[in-house]
Order: C-alpha cells, then structure tokens, then sequence
C-alpha cells in the first residue's frame, strides 16, 4: 500500500489536503495544512492580517487584530508544544 499516508486538511479533516503553508507570526512557526475549500475560507482573513502587518509603513496591527489572527491561526494549527 502506497496510498496511506495522505493528509488530511487540519480544519475539516474530511477532504485531503492540498494547501501547504509555513508562517512565522509573532515568533512562533505555523505549519498549515488544508484543504481547497478550507483554504479558501482562511485566506481573507489569513492573508488580509499578514500583509497589514508586514506591509512597510502600514500602521501595526491593532491588539484585537493581533488576537483575531492568533485566533484563526491557533484553530487551523496550534502550534506545537515544545515541553
Ligand atoms: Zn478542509
């Protein structure tokens, strides 16, 4: 069997994933894995908030923003836990 080891969309679980993306945020790494409809569904706010905070001379994110993405982030793939 050469067919076992594939991956599941970390939002849905249901549909394979198709989308691989590694985002450092606020020093921490994010490795995401989703599916084309669930990747669809985070891009506006995913992307939206990322190319404010890295846009030059645009204003900071606000501390709800912040939030918010940590929050979208933390859904799609918690970090992981170095103990
Ligand atoms: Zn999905």
């Amino acid at each position: 069997m050469s067919y076992t080891s594939v991956m599941l969309c970390q939002r849905c679980g249901e549909r394979e994933a198709e989308v691989f993306q590694t985002q450092q945020v606020a020093g921490r790494t994010y490795s995401r894995d989703l599916c084309e409809n669930c990747a669809k569904q985070d891009y506006g706010i995913f992307l939206g908030a990322l190319l404010q905070s890295q846009a030059s001379g645009a204003p900071p994110l606000t501390e709800r923003e912040q939030r918010e993405l940590r929050r979208v982030l933390d859904e799609a793939a918690p970090p992981e836990e170095t103990s």
